[in-house]
């Protein structure tokens, strides 16, 4: 069956008890037992609750893995999986991660003992360059975020599987309908759902999803013990979310192409940060490893006071963090996701003031496009 089959018939899109075509909301916190020697499948719902079963066994499902795991966001899904290491493991991290998943790495594992040294993952050598002898993971994320930098997920994958560490890709900007990472020899695939996953701006979660039995058990075990559990509300709304997520993806991204195209014939946009583009210096291998450019891209304009125009006068896209909604979102790393970065570390990065994120959503493109050009070209 074709992908976008599969996102509608699941296996899990009618509810077994009744035909329903949606599965229910099991708002329960336990369950009651036949006997003292007979406890059934569900005991407590922070270990099982059958919505949240539900929308796990589908996630599972679209990255082609054995077991997935829903978590109250996705920085508790990747805090949640990161505690499969130990005191006196090291990873290998790729340097524009995730702004909240350096943090936790920085402030809360390198506390634990878990230390971490971040490498432009963009250059395999340098992956390589950065293993110890005690290295367990490799944490990647590609296209990365804002710059859309792009690895070699395969390449990478062998290179720590070689050296007998795991490998856990953030797949949230491309999604399963994109890339598949664990097709790609990867172990663990991690996502914020609050973005295209569920897509609608309306609910925070997470998720894990592996192949391997064994290391889905590891992680099942610290659901379970940790519990940042995902709530069977969130679980039903983020299932109806998936619906439509081939529709969605295929429409942003297509409205992205067309923005993309348009940003770099601009006069007044200096550089245009998008894997679609034939110019993307990661063009070839995003081509290989996944089946779409996607819908985020980042651009670079010629003043602080053309940056602070588009921001704050853009209507048809909100001026906010976040990204992968049904709405088109603006965001400036600079004062947003990487304020918290000393400014000459930011521009070492390529992350400067006058660089601009943006999610397209589903508003028509034509409507986004003339009403950048308006407030670009003043
Ligand atoms: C938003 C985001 C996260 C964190 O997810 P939350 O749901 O906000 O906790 C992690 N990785 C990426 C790439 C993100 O965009």
């Amino acid at each position: 069956m074709k992908f976008g089959t599969r996102i509608i018939h699941t296996g899990r899109e009618i509810d077994p008890t009744t035909g329903a075509l949606s599965v229910p909301i099991y708002q329960t916190s336990t369950y009651r037992q036949e006997s003292v020697d007979h406890f059934g499948k569900y005991d407590y719902a922070r270990s099982d609750n059958p919505t949240r079963e539900a929308l796990e066994e589908t996630v599972a499902q679209l990255e082609n893995g054995t077991r997935g795991f829903a978590f109250a966001s996705g920085m508790a899904a990747i805090s949640s999986t990161l505690l499969l290491f130990s005191p006196g493991d090291h990873l290998v991290v790729c340097e524009d991660v995730y702004g909240g998943t350096f943090r936790a790495l920085t402030q809360l594992f390198s506390r634990l003992g878990v230390e971490s040294t971040f490498v432009d993952a963009t250059d395999t050598a340098a992956i390589e360059a950065a293993f110890r002898p005690n290295t367990k993971g490799l944490y990647l994320e590609t296209p990365s975020n804002p710059l859309m930098k792009i690895t070699d997920l395969a390449a990478a994958a062998r290179l720590a599987r070689e050296r007998g560490a795991i490998t856990l890709v953030d797949n949230t900007f491309m999604t399963p309908y994109l890339q598949r990472p664990l097709d790609l020899g990867c172990d663990v695939v991690l996502h914020s759902g609050t973005k295209f996953l569920n897509g609608h701006s309306d609910v925070v979660c997470g998720f894990a999803v592996v192949r391997d039995p064994e290391l889905g058990q590891r992680i099942r075990f610290i659901q379970n013990a940790f519990g940042a559990i995902l709530g069977p509300q969130d679980s039903w709304l983020v299932l109806r979310g998936i619906k439509t997520l081939r529709v969605r993806m295929e429409e942003s991204q297509a409205g992205a192409v067309k923005i993309a195209n348009w940003l770099a014939g601009e006069k007044r946009v200096s550089r245009v940060f998008y894997p679609g583009l034939p110019d993307h210096p990661g063009h070839d291998i995003h081509g290989r490893q996944s089946s779409g450019p996607g819908a985020v891209l980042s651009f670079t304009l010629d003043t602080v006071e053309t940056t602070r125009r588009l921001l704050e006068g853009m209507r048809l896209a909100a001026f906010a963090v976040s990204l992968g909604g049904v709405e088109s979102i603006i965001s400036y790393p600079a004062r947003m996701s990487h304020a918290a970065m000393p400014p000459a570390e930011r521009a070492a990065r390529g992350i400067g003031d006058t660089l601009v994120r943006l999610s397209v959503g589903l508003e028509d493109a034509d409507d986004l496009l003339a009403e950048m050009d308006r407030l670009i070209n003043g």
